[in-house]
């Protein structure tokens, strides 16, 4: 998780039987690159909720998973009046109607909680003009996963220094041919 401002990914219109994979990457990827919580909207997926949780328990770090049942009320509310600590915060729909990512990245304030969204079903009109930003991670159609993946890359540089994830059961230690994890308590090296 990154270590200033709170940042949240709100994933709309997941479908249950068609998405479980894609949603279960995309909250793996907020994870990674550096986001703190991740509002899963559309169908509940206790599956999806349980899979992001249980890697955060392995591998460490207060990342959080949750299901939103109105997302566009949190997102209204998040943009206009209270992002967590009573002020609004900055919202970003990623889509690929949206301006160049690399011309708005520098524009954003960095001093507040934000919320960056991607969609999946059929992204509702209002959410572009509830979003202070709509940004494309160039303008072809790809994945959700690859637009958040690449936004938050460049959004949290992190350098050679990856992001803290303290807590965990498992460590990995980066390797040139091996799988090096380090369990608390135990060295194993595969
Ligand atoms: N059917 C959806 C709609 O109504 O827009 C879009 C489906 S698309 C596969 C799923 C999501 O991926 C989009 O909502 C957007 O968040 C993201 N996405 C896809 N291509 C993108 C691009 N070039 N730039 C930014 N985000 C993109």
């Amino acid at each position: 998780m990154s270590s200033g401002p709170p940042i949240h990914v709100l994933r709309l219109g997941h479908r249950r039987e068609r998405d479980k994979r894609i949603t279960s990457h995309l909250g793996l990827t907020a994870r990674a690159f550096g986001a703190d919580c991740f509002h899963l909207a559309g169908e509940e997926d206790s599956n999806v909720l349980e899979t992001l949780a249980s890697v955060t328990d392995r591998f460490g770090g207060d990342f959080e998973a949750r299901h939103e049942k109105r997302p566009l009320g949190w997102l209204r509310r998040f943009a206009n009046e209270d992002a967590g600590d009573g002020s609004p915060g900055v919202a970003i729909h990623l889509t690929m109607y949206g301006q160049p990512w690399r011309e708005v990245i520098p524009m954003l304030r960095r001093d507040r909680p934000m919320a960056i969204v991607v969609g999946g079903a059929k992204v509702p009109g209002e959410v572009y003009g509830i979003c202070q930003y709509n940004v494309g991670i160039g303008n072809q159609p790809h994945s959700e996963v690859a637009a958040l993946a690449v936004f938050l890359r460049d959004l949290l540089p992190t350098g050679s220094s990856p992001f803290e994830f303290p807590g965990g059961e498992i460590d990995i230690v980066p390797s040139v041919s091996n799988k090096h994890v380090n369990q608390v308590g135990i060295n194993e090296d595969e």
